[in-house]
């Protein structure tokens, strides 16, 4: 039997702006972190005075919201005092260091190294040197992600420059980084960073950093329009890939409780995870997927 498993709330109270923010969420994806049983989300929102705030949540096993504490960034702080604003949260000083370790499918052909300090995580995420190249470093908007990579030194500089400035924007705006997805984003990146990113890389990357918590959900009627339309898709998608496309379209009919990333697991003897991102984006374009995330929203209140 499948076992059924129930979305759990955690609502609070925005300090600043008031606003009722909630997040719907799996209680699987729930772990705790520290000594006291409690998990840290980031919610990124359009605050008070519709400037960005980063609140980070202390959230306890029963899903109360335990703490908050507010990281807002103003349009008058320089970036420089940003960087030396110090986020108040207790006992970690140094920033955790966790290893990316890489998947059987990284070759390290052009990225040879990556480091992501994350301030808002209190955290460092850490693919070792392998190889010789150009380190390239970027931070993001609000301050709070730096990102260095080092890469094969042919490479052109802007280039990687904008790769690493799409990553970090999605990095800083997501309510549970998992590391074990960052082992697929350089999967992911190796191959790709020699040329510039599109609309289309920087939908993959956000799909790739979510892949833990968000679900792609198809229909009974995405499928039967699936099958009737495919003669004309197949000129952009290729014909031999029919049933490529169309298996990754039924696993998610209906579907509650897969994960992106379970999803792949399902597929993963016949497809490399590049393909499978790409052929997921492809059908979430095509109106045939909807990925739901697991994200903040605000209640409006009557
Ligand atoms: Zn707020």
């Amino acid at each position: 039997m499948v076992q059924k498993e129930a979305r759990r709330k955690i609502e609070y109270e925005c300090n600043i702006c008031k606003e009722t923010r909630v997040l719907l969420i799996l209680q699987s994806l729930h772990r705790e972190v520290d000594e006291k049983g409690y998990v840290e989300y980031v919610d990124v929102h359009q605050c008070l005075d519709e400037r960005l705030n980063a609140n980070i949540l202390y959230v306890d096993k029963s899903l109360v919201v335990r703490s908050q504490v507010p990281v807002r960034v103003g349009d008058d702080i320089s970036s420089s005092q940003i960087s030396a604003l110090q986020i108040p949260v207790p006992k970690k000083v140094d920033l955790k260091e966790t290893e990316i370790i890489p998947t059987k499918e990284f070759k390290y052909k052009n990225l040879k190294g990556l480091r992501i300090a994350d301030k808002l995580r209190q955290a460092q995420y850490v693919l070792h040197k392998s190889g010789s190249g150009k380190k390239i470093e970027v931070e993001s908007e609000l301050s709070f992600i730096e990102l260095e990579a080092i890469v094969s030194k042919g490479i052109d500089e802007d280039i990687i420059v904008d790769w690493l400035k799409q990553i970090i924007s999605i990095l800083e705006a997501i309510v549970l980084l998992d590391e074990e997805m960052l082992s697929y984003l350089i999967t992911y990146l190796d191959p790709k960073i020699t040329t510039p990113p599109t609309g289309e890389t920087i939908i993959e990357i956000d799909m790739i950093l979510h892949a833990k918590s968000s679900f792609p959900i198809s229909s009974l009627k995405s499928y039967a329009t699936f099958r009737r339309q495919w003669p004309e898709f197949s000129k952009d998608y290729g014909k031999k890939n029919y049933e490529g496309y169309e298996k990754l379209l039924t696993y998610c009919i209906g579907n509650q409780h897969k994960t992106l990333l379970d999803i792949y697991f399902k597929a993963e003897n016949s497809l490399q995870f590049n393909d499978f991102i790409n052929r997921i984006e492809d059908l979430a374009m095509l109106g045939l997927i909807n990925i739901k995330k697991t994200e903040f929203f605000t209640v409006q209140e009557n």
